[in-house]
């Protein structure tokens, strides 16, 4: 096919797909996502998984989940499960096809053996600091080790003992035979095998010696008859050994293409740096609301759907990028609103009374629940009184010309209630504002006048006799700078310390209540809101704030 079909995907990886299939329509497209086990999720390995998956599922072929836990040090199960969920979650299931590279450790083994047998790989036994000297630098070649021309024998012999636990860590290593003096570091005979003494998340004190990434990730890629093994390109350089390894081993041999990683402004998206933002307390935890991970994600209340979207937006290429995270946030937004039942909720409330409202007398208003979809009927019943809630800040005493809520003398009006004309207010001893009078046309229900007189603002409002206390937590983004990392030398430093606002006196709907985590509304005029799935309790939920009905972030700025 031609170029067009990569600019119509924005994806270069389908275009090279495509001219296989033209050569041969034989050819299968199985892909895997290998995550190492040793953190949670990020978005950055969203865009992984839908390309992996998307791939698979597009051109008929597989997908494999595998979890690459060859380096026993940092592996846990807990991340091992939290991939399992999150992917679900991100709406990906590898049902049979989940593997492990740890299953593969014998034939590992086996094969390490054969290249020891054919002269392609010897036991070193330069110290660590020996290793780095003999490897030269970018301008200068490696030298040869003084243990690369041990016999055969003598290095099946000492991989053996390797394997049965007889050295220490760093004793020894297995290292392929490659080029001392290669211009890719990466070929400068590497590592195959070290000696570890930990235990292994699944394979216990099974072994002591682990396969190191290149050759455990291509020996994985062949065994599970992967056709397209796609990386992100700081695996460029890696691709000779990982060719190098299939052809030596003479077994099949997949392609490996590199894309661009995914890159978001005011994100960091290592899993280093999400461990020390754990680890430091930074955060409550992985799945912190304002975490980058999908579990994060999930309990913020983004829904998965307008991840995908996003993974699909912005395409896949062949330089990196940094992508505005601002591109997230609409795909949120735009999901959001289509799902998202309107409620009320008043975050900072004031009271307001209406004088020419009986005493004790209620009734009830419509509201409509989706007025988003025109086909929607569905509503609900508001309880209107003379005692109200809105929000503080729709009060002013003394207003600019333009303010068009309340403010004495002005006539605003109360969404799915009446017209309120503003005719004073009382403080407390502190010159607080505590009270906003009004008096109420009664001909205005439901927020219409027959006379069509404009009015220009529209409030929310909760009645008195009907508003049960909510708590919510509002976020701002994690980070204050655009490039986290850039220019500081610890990338906490940037940590926004107004990311987290906790508003205890806010006052809902009733049937806020009962909702469940995932489950996301939007508060009329306050944004999009979820309950907390960690936090809440039965009847008492905490409400997240999933995001703003606009940009306030471009807005401050
Ligand atoms: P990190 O750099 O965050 O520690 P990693 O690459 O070490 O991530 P892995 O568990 O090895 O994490 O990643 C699993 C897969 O996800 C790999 O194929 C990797 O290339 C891909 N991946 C990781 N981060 C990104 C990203 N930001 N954009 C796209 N793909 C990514
Ligand atoms: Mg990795």
């Amino acid at each position: 096919m031609s170029d067009s079909s990569e600019n119509k995907s924005g994806n270069f990886i389908k275009t090279i797909l495509d001219k296989d299939l033209d050569r041969d329509p034989k050819v299968q497209v199985n892909t895997r996502f290998p995550p190492e086990p040793n953190g949670y999720l990020h978005i950055g390995h969203a865009k992984s998984i839908c390309l992996n998956f998307g791939l698979a599922k597009e051109y008929g072929g597989l997908c494999n989940l595998r979890f690459d836990d060859s380096n026993p040090c940092k592996e846990d199960q807990e991340y091992v499960d939290s991939i399992r969920s999150d992917l679900e979650w991100l709406g990906f299931t590898p049902g049979e096809r989940e593997f492990f590279a740890s299953d593969y450790f014998s034939k590992m083994y086996e094969f390490a053996v054969q290249l020891i047998k054919a002269g392609k790989a010897y036991v070193c036994s330069l110290s660590a600091d020996e290793l780095r000297e003999y490897r030269g630098t970018l301008t200068e070649p490696g030298r040869p080790s003084p243990y690369r021309e041990r016999s055969i024998a003598e290095n099946l012999e000492l991989f053996e003992k390797m394997k049965a636990g007889e050295f220490a860590d760093g004793d020894h290593l297995l290292r392929a035979k490659i080029d001392m003096a290669s211009g890719n570091m990466n070929l400068r005979d590497p590592a195959l095998y070290r000696i570890r003494k930990v235990s292994h998340h699944r394979t216990g004190d099974s072994w002591c010696i682990y396969p190191m990434y290149d050759f455990c990730h291509a020996v994985s890629d062949s065994l599970e008859g992967i056709t397209y093994s796609l990386c992100t390109l700081e695996f460029e350089d890696h691709r000779p050994l990982y060719d190098w390894v299939l052809e030596n081993l003479s077994i099949f041999h997949p392609r490996q293409i590199e894309f661009a990683r995914l890159n978001l402004n005011y994100t960091v998206l290592s899993k280093r740096k999400l461990l020390e933002l754990v680890e430091g307390k930074f955060v409550s935890g992985w799945d912190d609301p304002r975490m980058p991970t999908l579990s994060g994600m999930k309990r913020r209340g983004y829904p998965s759907a307008a991840i995908r979207k996003f993974c699909d937006s912005v395409g896949v290429a062949k330089a990196n990028s940094t992508v505005d995270v601002g591109m997230l946030e609409y795909e949120i937004r735009e999901e959001l609103n289509k799902v998202a039942d309107r409620r009320i909720c008043v975050l900072e409330p004031l009271k307001l009374t209406i004088e020419n409202y009986p005493e004790g007398q209620t009734e009830e208003v419509d509201a409509k629940n989706r007025p988003q979809d025109e086909n929607s009927e569905s509503t609900r019943k508001l309880t209107f009184s003379r005692e109200l809630y809105i929000e503080r800040s729709d009060f002013l005493e003394e207003a600019p010309r333009k303010y068009f809520r309340f403010t004495p003398g002005k006539e605003v009006r109360l969404v799915h209630g009446y017209y309120l004309t503003c005719t004073g207010f009382n403080k407390n001893e502190k010159g607080e504002v505590t009270e906003v009078l009004c008096q109420y046309d009664p001909e205005t229900k439901g927020g219409w006048s027959k006379d069509e007189r404009k009015v220009k603002g529209t409030v929310h409002w909760i009645s008195a006799e009907s508003a049960v206390p909510i708590k919510v937590r509002r976020y701002d983004r994690l980070f204050s700078t655009e490039k986290p990392s850039s220019g500081v030398e610890d990338f906490k430093e940037n940590i926004n310390p107004d990311s987290l606002e906790e508003l205890d006196g806010c006052l809902g709907e009733p049937s806020l209540l009962e909702t469940s985590p995932g489950e996301a509304f939007q508060f009329l005029r306050n944004g999009y809101f979820t309950a907390d799935s960690v936090d809440s309790e039965k009847g008492k939920p905490i409400f997240n704030q999933i995001i703003g009905l606009r940009d306030s972030w471009a807005r401050k700025k």
